[in-house]
């Protein structure tokens, strides 16, 4: 497989050698189960061909894979991903196993999918590819900003399956211009975005741009905040591809059913090379500075951009996952219809925004108190629902008082300014000594995690 890049450097494949012929639209839509013994034994007998010839074995590490070398390879078929319907597709494979739905993907698009490799445990999907039989690419961000063990991983991964990934490179003029007017740790000061827009989110740009179709290594159990939604295949809600406009891509999120203990044992199982890092108590691994190990117990996404709201854990790569959640005093989401008050209960006040002044003034606080922001909407708040009303219930006459205060709508603003609000739900101990609220800093809502952050503070 010899690689060209177009003079914007977008990723593309010159090979012919696949056997990939791209489907008719027809085809396309009549997705026929895959039988996964049948799968198996494929790939099993492509191992042993594996064993003669190693795939994507081609091209050997070259100049032709530098962004510089202008060539530019024309499309042969021109086909929209948005003339099949990959919402009832998605409904297909809902329960189709990560081999299964690995082949459909590279059946369907031959070389013009690729998977996106992180580094991590979504070492997975190229051992998943590995298993088909079938040739796939595989594209790397190089952000200039990995742990050393990441890129020690991309050079074991390249030897294990014999191919060469495609890494992305940020443009040097933007990173420079970056670090000149903001230093080299500007994202822990104003955020994350500026600089993964240009480390990751514009080079990702790039490489789609040379792509009909992507595959991604989301897991709904990944970040209960963004990711928790996230279809198997779906029409790309934010990059375009080869052919350009909405609908020219196509992403797919093999293991987006699977829970990260299931990937792991399937690494374990298939003696897949993993990152050292997650020997050190990394989960979640992306760039060194802003990467950290959790503790047992603690979500995988505290490890990423910890000094942010967790609701805004997208680097970009997968900025289609946040909902609009802009409201106008009433209760709606992406077109939904109004939903009924949640937090009903005796044993939780009601707040309104005087009230929650009133709160704000450490001389008018006589206890301690506990108090969720919430919109009645917002799935998170909803999942809370039940630990927060048993919470209320076992601090019923403890001396905490325990209220909800609706803060989307117009009082959003008040209480993105006031009471530190970034996502929905945000929880908050107002002590009785202390005049600045504690806003809880995890994920974790269940009832004992709320209770030992209350009795820590109290
Ligand atoms: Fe920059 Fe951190 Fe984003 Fe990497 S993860 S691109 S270092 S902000």
């Amino acid at each position: 497989m010899a690689l060209a890049f177009t003079s914007s450097s977008a990723i593309h494949a010159s090979t012919s050698s696949s056997s990939y012929q791209q489907p008719k639209v027809s085809q396309l839509g009549t997705f026929q189960p895959l039988d996964r013994a049948q799968i198996l034994s494929t790939a099993l007998n492509s191992r042993r061909r594996l064993a003669m010839k190693p795939l994507n074995a081609e091209p050997k590490r070259n100049d032709s894979i530098v962004p510089s070398a202008a060539t530019i390879m024309a499309p042969e078929v021109i086909e929209k991903a948005d003339e099949e319907d990959f919402e009832k597709l998605a409904k297909e494979l809902q329960n189709a196993s990560p081999l299964e739905i690995m082949d459909k993907a590279l059946e369907k698009f031959g070389d013009d999918i690729a998977i996106a490799f992180s580094g991590a445990e979504d070492v997975a999907l190229i051992e998943y590819a590995h298993l088909t039989g079938r040739p796939f690419r595989v594209f790397s961000l190089d952000t200039g900003r990995l742990n050393p063990e990441t890129y020690q991983l991309f050079d074991t991964v390249e030897k294990h399956y014999g191919i060469r990934i495609e890494y992305m490179f940020p443009d040097s003029v933007e990173v420079q211009a970056l670090v000149r007017s903001k230093g080299l740790f500007s994202f822990y000061e104003d955020g994350h975005q500026e600089c993964c827009r240009v480390r990751k989110v514009r080079p990702l740009r790039r490489a789609l741009k040379g792509l009909r179709a992507w595959i991604t290594g989301q897991r709904k159990d990944q970040s209960p905040g963004t990711r928790s939604e996230i279809p198997v295949v779906q029409v790309d809600p934010s990059f375009e591809g080869l052919d350009g406009g909405a609908g020219s891509l196509v992403k797919w999120n093999p293991v987006a059913n699977v829970d990260g203990s299931d990937i792991w044992n399937f690494l374990r199982a298939m003696n897949v090379p993993v990152n050292s890092l997650h020997s050190q108590g990394y989960v979640s691994i992306g760039c060194e500075p802003c990467t950290r190990p959790v503790l047992p117990g603690q979500h995988e996404r505290e490890g990423r951009w910890w000094w942010e709201d967790a609701k805004a854990k997208e680097c970009g790569l997968h900025k289609g996952n946040i909902k609009d959640e802009s409201v106008n005093g009433t209760v709606q989401t992406n077109g939904t219809a109004t939903v009924a008050d949640i937090f009903d209960t005796k044993d939780i006040v009601t707040l309104s925004k005087p009230g929650v002044e009133n709160l704000l003034k450490l001389e008018d606080r006589r206890e301690p108190w506990l108090v969720v922001l919430y919109a009645p909407w917002c799935q998170f708040c909803q999942a809370m629902e039940g630990s927060y009303v048993e919470l209320a219930e076992k601090l019923a006459g403890s001396g905490v008082k325990v209220g909800k205060f609706r803060a989307d709508g117009e009082q959003k603003a008040f209480a993105q300014q006031e009471l530190q609000l970034g996502s929905f739900p945000t929880i908050l101990f107002f002590p009785k000594h202390t005049s600045k609220p504690i806003k809880y800093p995890s994920e974790k809502r269940d009832v004992d995690s709320l209770l030992a952050f209350v009795n820590a503070l109290r």
